[in-house]
């Protein structure tokens, strides 16, 4: 008998569950969870759980048992999804994108790279050098991108931060000829806590870190201190290497580690003041940072104790205050890190995009995208950042409602199938409450930014409080005085689809504006660093010049949040959502609450609904036909009825299955997939 209809492992379908309850859904995860299977489907959708243990199931000889398969014929593996990409990329020339949601240390990232890593074995059976080059730079990139924006968090000691989006472009053949990687919002965490810090800090070699003026004790920085260490340290080397093979120039390289260890030097900066007058009291480190960053020692300090300023045709100098200059040090670290991460972006695409593909001659090229995002997060303390994540997981419940939930249905009604309506709480309401235009939180705090003269958080609450207090998604502590749950004065309060956050304004005003000093950016244009001038262009205006306001942190997001959805709607997609069991990584622990918490926000129960009330499986009349006609008489080798749906009648009368399928215009539907393992291993006997 198949694995997937073992009993004692549990139901491999969650659509197969004799009852659809919570409590039903819960055990067979948890039984599943026991037995060392991670992975369950609800119809096309992976549902896994972290084992947070290697698990012996990624290796060569898994990855042919899932290789041109369909995904019923094999147990529930995120290899089936990608095959299941795969196919539909190849056979129908469809764009497909994989998405991988679920919280922090729910293994999204590691699930990403397992598709990458099944579609970079599958391909290019006649091992074309060029394609191997190409493959070899996208798992490469993967390295880079992880070495820079992870970190160690309290819930993960991997932790991506930042969204990322990857898209692998395929020939004709359907071998990978390049990709394309969007990223989303990295979390300003301040240097410190970036893994490719540590790795530096432990890894270069001596001469490196001299050249560098870095000792090799990661306590001595103030940014490592604050962040916290990482244990395990992944290679400088592999790191290193691998920017080397994907074509970052030496120069570049250096550049790279001139710029962190800039970070590590910026924070351990000190000011002092002299009467009115403010110091930098480490002064040597000065000359270092004027070393690290190619410019001369005089041009830092002053960018560090000045700004300058306009008035009128006048231009002056006006020295900071020593809060302000530690402000500015601050700004000034997170944003070169931040425009250091978006560069090594850039530079891997220029490297691993497309060139030279003439689809005339070759063919449509294709694309899988992998989304691998941070899920819905919710701290003891949430601000700006976690807002932001949080509306990203709103706008991808959405696409995943329009797509999975609201499609399903209209291809019922389309295919002139009876249909009984499924319930489910459609967010747009709380997606609406966020972006919406003049009257969203983002309009709302991207208007208290425009204004000129001091706006407080605080100003911006009330003015949230003003416009959204009869929302019933928004409350804060003034709207709602005798709430319990709302401590703090400056908290507003959203009721997500997944529950409630309270957010903090404190901070929102000066994260949502480009608050870097004007000067730091001319301070960085002129260097005489090629690498890093580039990375600076707008450092290039004069203070008189500078009339443009940047797009604030909010819309940029908003923009990017937009056309993600846009693009992932415009493709065929497939769902991997992500559990995490427990939250002392543990592979034994299953804790039910924590489980049950994430099983209702991803909305999977639903899910089961509308899978159940509907039909597991749907394939066109012609594509049944062809796939399953052998196990007929009436329809091997050809059939002589009117039509192919009359045919696809008979062949399943035949079998026995006529209570469990519907037929609507142009398609089979089939209800359980009992049906369709059934109808295959008919077929694997003939
Ligand atoms: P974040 O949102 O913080 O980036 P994430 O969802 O990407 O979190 P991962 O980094 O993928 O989480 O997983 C966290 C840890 O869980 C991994 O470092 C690994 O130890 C373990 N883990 C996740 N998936 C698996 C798996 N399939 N097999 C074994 N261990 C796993
Ligand atoms: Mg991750």
């Amino acid at each position: 008998m198949a694995e997937h209809e073992s009993l004692e492992f549990g139901k491999a379908d969650f659509v197969l569950l004799d009852n659809v309850s919570l409590e039903e859904f819960m055990a067979n995860l948890k039984l599943r969870f026991e037995k060392g299977r991670i992975y369950t489907y609800i119809g096309e959708v992976v549902v896994s759980v972290n084992p947070y243990r290697a698990m012996n199931i990624y290796g060569r000889d898994t990855i042919e048992q899932y290789k041109g398969r369909e995904l019923y014929e094999r147990p529930p593996h995120l290899f089936a999804i990608a095959d299941a990409a795969y196919k539909a990329m190849k056979r129908r020339n469809k764009d497909t994108c994989i998405v991988i949601s679920g919280e922090s240390g729910a293994g999204k990232t590691e699930a990403s790279k397992y598709i990458m890593q099944y579609i970079a074995a599958i391909t290019n059976p006649s091992q074309r050098a060029e394609v191997e080059r190409v493959k070899n730079m996208l798992l490469k990139s993967n390295c880079v991108l992880e070495a820079f924006g992870n970190a160690k968090t309290n819930r993960n000691d991997n932790s991506s931060r930042f969204g990322k989006y990857m898209d692998i472009n395929f020939d004709f053949k359907g071998d990978p000829i390049g990709g394309h990687i969007n990223n989303y919002l990295l979390e300003k965490v301040g240097g410190g806590v970036f893994k490719c810090i540590f790795q530096l800090v432990k890894g270069a070699p001596d001469a490196q870190l001299r050249s560098l003026h870095i000792q090799r004790d990661p306590t001595a920085y103030t940014y490592i201190k604050v962040g916290g260490q990482i244990k395990v340290f992944a290679d400088f080397k592999a790191v290193t290497d691998a920017m080397k093979v994907i074509g970052f120039t030496t120069e570049e390289i250096q550049t790279v580690y001139k710029i962190l260890a800039t970070i590590l030097h910026l924070g351990n900066l000190k000011f002092g003041s002299d009467g009115d007058v403010t110091l930098i009291e480490n002064s040597k480190l000065v000359s270092v940072l004027g070393d690290l960053l190619s410019t001369k020692d005089e041009n830092v300090e002053k960018a560090l104790l000045y700004r300058t300023v306009a008035t009128g045709r006048d231009v002056i100098d006006k020295q900071h205050t020593h809060q302000e200059a530690s402000y500015g040090r601050d700004a000034l670290a997170k944003a070169i890190y931040e425009r250091l991460f978006c560069w090594i972006v850039g530079r891997i695409n220029d490297i691993i995009e497309v060139k030279n593909y003439d689809a005339r001659v070759h063919g449509k090229n294709t694309v899988i995208g992998v989304l691998d995002i941070y899920g819905f997060e919710i701290f003891q303390n949430n601000s700006f950042e976690q807002f932001c994540i949080n509306y990203c997981n709103e706008k991808l419940q959405q696409l995943f409602i329009q797509l999975v939930l609201k499609q399903e249905q209209e291809e019922y009604e389309r295919e002139g199938i009876p249909w009984k309506h499924i319930d489910y709480f459609n967010n747009q309401i709380i997606v609406d409450l966020v972006e919406q235009q003049h009257k969203g939180i983002f309009a709302v705090l991207d208007e208290a930014c425009m204004n000129v003269g001091k706006v407080t958080d605080e100003m911006f609450l009330q003015a949230l409080n003003g416009k959204l207090a009869k929302h019933a998604h928004y409350t804060s502590r003034k709207l709602s005085p005798t709430d319990k749950n709302l401590e703090f004065d400056r908290d507003f309060r959203i009721r997500h689809y997944a529950g409630n956050v309270a957010y903090s304004v404190v901070g929102f005003i000066d994260k949502n504006k480009d608050t870097l000093f004007q000067d730091f950016k001319r301070l960085l244009y002129n260097s005489s660093n090629p690498v890093l001038k580039a990375m600076w262009p707008e450092g290039k205006l004069r203070i008189t010049e500078v009339t443009k306001r940047p797009l604030t942190a909010a819309t940029l997001f908003k923009n990017s949040m937009i056309s993600l959805v846009e693009n992932l709607a415009s493709k065929e997609p497939y769902y991997v959502r992500c559990i995490k069991p427990n939250d002392v990584k543990s592979p034994l622990l299953f804790e039910h609450e924590r489980c049950k918490h994430q099983v209702e926000y991803l909305g999977l129960l639903e899910n089961v609904r509308v899978r159940r009330a509907g039909f597991a499986n749907r394939q066109l009349y012609p594509r049944f036909l062809q796939r399953y006609k052998m196990i007929s008489e009436f329809t091997w080798p050809n059939h002589d009825l009117p039509s192919d749906k009359e045919a696809v009648k008979r062949l399943l009368q035949g079998c026995g299955f006529e209570h469990d399928v519907a037929y609507g215009k142009t398609k089979v539907f089939i209800r359980t997939p009992r049906t369709i393992f059934s109808l295959e291993e008919q077929r694997a006997e003939m």
